[in-house]
């Protein structure tokens, strides 16, 4: 904890600076506890929904927002900007090597997938990572060349050993995109980034980004959704995707009300901060005992995930178990490796969430292969991540 003393004097000044932009955005948009209430069918003039999207435009610095319980993921929200604005003969081309594995569904990948972008058309290009970081030369030539429609630039490393990318990475990218190819729609994949810094990727130059309400924004209390961020023609024609042509974000209703989503997002920078607390916490625990941590504690981070190379299947196992334990759902139960459809190896997974597959909850996974990394990411109330990450500890120490 004394190591991490600094880290987590940095961390705290990031949310008290958000929890700053959070409250002026609701002061603003002069939030009462009546838009919290429910609605029915079409939903139209729904107040909950408006004020919603309203508030997260001011956040992010973004002329719109589109904030929905409809969408059912985050990958859902993001293909729903990659459907919307790619259309036959378009090329879309990532930016930083391949994107995140459910991504590699939407776009058609490496094999064939009904109804992906490639099957409707889409061309998609990649420029590959050097030394495992964003080659900002490559990306200057490629996008030179190509005059790439859109973008994809992922911010969190997602499950993968690059560094994830910093605000000051972002605005470098962009600026490069835009110097040789300024039509080109930059689009940002947040997932996992927000509150992580003082700034959003519309700040640095994005025109349009996109993530899950079971992640960071949500709080740890929205139990679904997901928001996109950025300019007014772009979330329309997102509107209009995810809806219908013509309807757009003017319809849709939800009948349990939306308190929770505002609560979420209000908590969000201070439960942001928690877990990155906690993984820098992890970070320092786990290389004390001897293991290799990525990053390290004393690294500034940007995003949620840590990874800890645990050397044998042994050891990720008895890491799953000593999570698990910790939990409040679940902990009665133990996590044993498995096949999981789409995976080639088996998975292991620790989780005890309160909203199902809420990644900003606490939860640990990995591929049961080489190097034998375990990912371990969230945690809404930092005393939870001490006890847990103590416990995994133990357990692959008494073990040995
Ligand atoms: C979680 C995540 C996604 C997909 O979100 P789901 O809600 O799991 O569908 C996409 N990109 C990144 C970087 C993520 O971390």
């Amino acid at each position: 904890m004394a190591a991490c003393a600094i880290q987590f004097e940095r961390i705290d000044t990031i949310a008290l600076h958000n929890t700053q932009k959070v409250l002026d955005a609701y002061k603003k948009a002069q939030i009462s506890s009546y838009q919290f209430s429910g609605t029915s069918g079409y939903g139209y003039s729904d107040m909950g929904r408006e004020k919603l999207d309203e508030v997260f435009a001011t956040v992010f610095k973004a002329e719109k927002a589109l904030v929905r319980p409809h969408f059912v993921s985050g990958t859902h929200t993001l293909a729903t900007v990659l459907c919307a604005l790619l259309q036959k003969g378009d090329c879309m081309m990532s930016l930083i090597g391949a994107p995140y594995d459910t991504m590699q569904g939407v776009i058609g990948y490496a094999r064939y997938t009904p109804h992906s972008l490639k099957e409707k058309g889409v061309l998609y290009e990649e420029v590959p990572l050097k030394q495992n970081a964003y080659d900002l030369d490559g990306i200057r030539t490629a996008c030179q060349e190509k005059q790439p429609r859109l973008v994809l630039i992922q911010r969190s490393r997602g499950y993968s050993s690059r560094a994830t990318l910093t605000i000051p990475d972002i605005r470098a990218i962009i600026g490069v995109v835009k110097e040789v190819s300024p039509d080109t729609i930059c689009f940002v994949d947040n997932c996992y980034g927000e509150f992580a810094a003082e700034e959003e990727p519309i700040e640095a130059g994005a025109d349009i980004m996109a993530g899950s309400l079971i992640k960071n924004p949500g709080g740890g209390i929205a139990p679904t959704g997901g928001y996109i961020a950025g300019r007014a023609d772009l979330v329309d024609a997102a509107a209009d995707y995810l809806t219908a042509p013509g309807l757009g974000g003017e319809l849709g209703s939800y009948a349990y009300g939306y308190r929770l989503f505002f609560q979420g997002f209000f908590m969000a920078p201070h439960v942001t901060a928690q877990a990155i607390k906690g993984a820098v916490f992890a970070a320092a625990v786990f290389d004390r005992i001897g293991f290799h941590v990525s990053p390290a504690f004393d690294e500034p981070r940007s995003d949620l995930i840590q990874t800890i190379y645990l050397e044998n299947e042994k050891n990720m196992c008895l890491f799953a178990q000593g999570i698990q334990t910790f939990s409040p759902v679940d902990a009665h139960v133990t996590p044993i490796p498995d096949d999981m459809p789409g995976y080639a190896d088996k998975i292991i997974m620790a989780a005890g969430d309160f909203v199902q597959g809420s990644s900003i909850e606490l939860s640990a996974d990995g591929p049961i292969r080489e190097p034998y990394m375990i990912y371990l990411q969230g945690g809404i109330v930092f005393e939870h991540n001490v006890l847990a990450v103590l416990s995994a500890a133990r357990y692959i120490l008494e073990n040995k």
